[in-house]
């Protein structure tokens, strides 16, 4: 930049100053739609690939902004996470989870020991608080804390692997099930993964999207599927959306999958409007 001249720099920082206006425009707008309950969680089935019925649900929250209309998450995530507001968002998505966890059960929509699954931001993770935030609204929804499942990422491990493997002891003595989410993309070495108390291991999407053309990823697919399996893990293969990818995940012995082939997130109201199709899994 230097070498380009003062305009250049100038440039870039117009540029960074447009950004920063950007998102602290949309912390206050953040923070007034936590007030204004703008927030709303979707569900995506998840499918057990052996007998192709429904385990459970990850849930993924959505903005309905006021003018913007739905608001995807990796637009506010990232600015919620640099704020610390995912601290209070977080904890309107794990009692939110609880509550319709708890609705699900009495309403058909999730089968017995079925679960949701919720994820964790790295800021969320460390927050010292959340055992016991977490343990408080299980409690409170009065539900089994098997159906409430936690999911991090591997970023998350390198900052201090002694009191993120703490943390999950505590989580998984409560009962919480816990699974590493995006596998594969980030830079975990399988040294730690066999010290994690962890359940499930999600093999990201950008490894089954291109299955069964890529040969690279239909190998590293197998691999890990059969790495996870001699952990002990369960494996559930993200964004699988076609029937060829379905297939070669149950030669595989892949345990679940979850991807637009099987349903998109959904809202509520879309779930209970949907739940005949379940059974044709
Ligand atoms: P993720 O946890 O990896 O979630 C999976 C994303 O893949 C979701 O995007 C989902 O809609 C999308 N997806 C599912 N199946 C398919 C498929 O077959 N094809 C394609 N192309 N995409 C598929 P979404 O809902 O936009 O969420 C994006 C990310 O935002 C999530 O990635 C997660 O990292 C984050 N996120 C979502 N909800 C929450 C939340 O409540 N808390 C936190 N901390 N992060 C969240
Ligand atoms: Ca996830
Ligand atoms: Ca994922
Ligand atoms: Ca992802």
């Amino acid at each position: 930049a230097k070498a380009k001249g003062r305009d250049n720099y100038q440039f870039f920082s117009d540029e960074m100053n447009i950004e920063l206006t950007r998102q602290l425009a949309m912390e206050g707008e953040l923070r007034q739609a936590l007030q204004r309950n703008e927030f709303e969680l979707y569900y995506q089935p998840q499918i057990d690939l052996t007998t192709n019925q429904l385990v459970g649900y990850e849930a993924l929250i959505r903005w309905n902004h006021p003018e913007k209309g739905l608001v995807p998450p990796g637009e506010f995530i990232p600015v919620a996470e640099d704020s610390g507001l995912i601290l209070p968002m977080g904890e309107w998505v794990l009692k939110t989870a609880c509550e319709h966890i708890k609705l699900f059960n009495s309403t058909g929509l999730l089968p017995a020991h079925g679960h949701v699954a919720v994820n964790l931001s790295p800021r969320q993770f460390h927050d010292p608080n959340l055992v016991t935030v977490i343990r408080d609204l299980v409690t409170t929804a009065d539900i089994p804390s098997q159906q409430l499942e936690i999911e991090i990422t591997e970023s998350l491990l390198m900052d201090n692997v002694e009191s993120t493997i703490r943390t999950l002891e505590m989580l998984k003595d409560l009962g919480i099930i816990l699974a590493i989410d995006d596998f594969g993309t980030g830079y975990s070495s399988l040294n730690y993964l066999k010290r994690l108390p962890i359940h499930v291991l999600k093999v990201d999407r950008s490894f089954v999207m291109d299955i069964p053309h890529d040969k690279d990823d239909v190998e590293i697919t197998a691999a890990v599927i059969a790495m996870a399996h001699k952990l002990g893990l369960k494996v559930v293969a993200e964004g699988v959306e076609q029937l060829l990818q379905a297939d070669f995940l149950k030669e595989n012995s892949c345990d679940y999958a979850q991807g637009y082939y099987y349903g998109k997130p959904m809202s509520v109201d879309d779930l209970y409007k949907n739940i005949g199709h379940y059974e044709k899994w």
